[in-house]
């Protein structure tokens, strides 16, 4: 099965952080499996060359214009980056982005012959309102463009309430949700949705990153907090191996 682990880095990393960086990578030369960081937009230029593949952490809809502070994904192609997250709840929410907003930007990104790892995750009201499923179903249908297949995204799924908080579903609720999205993309993409890697993200650590990782229908994982130092990301890419 197609393994992969990204961490995301936010907003954080400066050039200070860059040793700890190629260090981190110098172990990882001939990884089993696709491991990637998505640093600040600032580090892309300085981060590749390794065999950690580098990816950016968000896109502008357009390829250029009167946008001022925004990186087109033709910029962050240029820059280094092979992917792009879209759709992260932090920019949902920060930025109000819509479904309509992430399926313009994953269009963007294939323009600029980047592969996309689109987000998506209920709210902890909506959770525990026992809404998950539905609101799933609605970002798939409107934020995954039609020409989705497994050769330009990944799908990653990250509970909102499980993001920096400690908190994570059970196994048996990742599992199932995963195998609800899965069911979701082969009744829309057929063969190509049942190829699409999904990765789950929230919370993932050293402690629990093998139990969820072996899961069924679970790729890999999307890591934001333990992704930003060596001696917490090793663990969890060693528990993919
Ligand atoms: P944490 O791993 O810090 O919970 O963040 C997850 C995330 O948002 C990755 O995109």
């Amino acid at each position: 099965m197609y393994k992969m682990i990204v961490g995301n880095w936010k907003m954080n990393g400066t050039s200070a952080d860059l040793e700890e960086f190629f260090d981190f990578a110098n172990d990882w030369l001939n990884p089993m499996f696709d491991l990637m960081i998505c640093p600040p937009a600032t580090l892309i230029g300085r981060m590749t060359g390794t065999s950690v593949m580098i990816g950016a952490q968000d896109c502008h809809a357009d390829v250029k214009g009167a946008h001022t502070g925004d990186i087109s994904a033709e910029m962050l192609a240029d820059a280094g980056a092979t992917h792009v997250i879209v759709g992260h709840s932090e920019r949902r929410t920060d930025h109000a982005e819509t479904n309509a907003m992430v399926a313009a930007k994953t269009n963007a990104a294939w323009n600029a012959e980047m592969k996309v790892i689109l987000c998506i995750g209920e709210t902890e009201a909506q959770y525990r309102a026992g809404e998950t499923l539905d609101v799933l179903r609605t970002q798939m249908a409107e934020s995954i463009p039609d020409g989705a297949m497994k050769t330009n995204i990944t799908i990653a799924y990250e509970p909102v309430w499980a993001i920096g908080t400690g908190l994570t579903p059970t196994l048996q609720e990742i599992a199932d949700v995963h195998a609800f999205i899965r069911e979701t993309l082969v009744a829309r993409f057929g063969d190509a949705g049942a190829a699409m890697p999904l990765l789950y993200g929230g919370s993932v650590k050293a402690s629990n990153a093998r139990d969820i990782f072996v899961l069924p229908n679970v790729n890999g994982g999307l890591v934001g907090g333990a992704s930003l130092r060596k001696a917490d990301f090793t663990p969890i890419c060693s528990a993919l191996e």
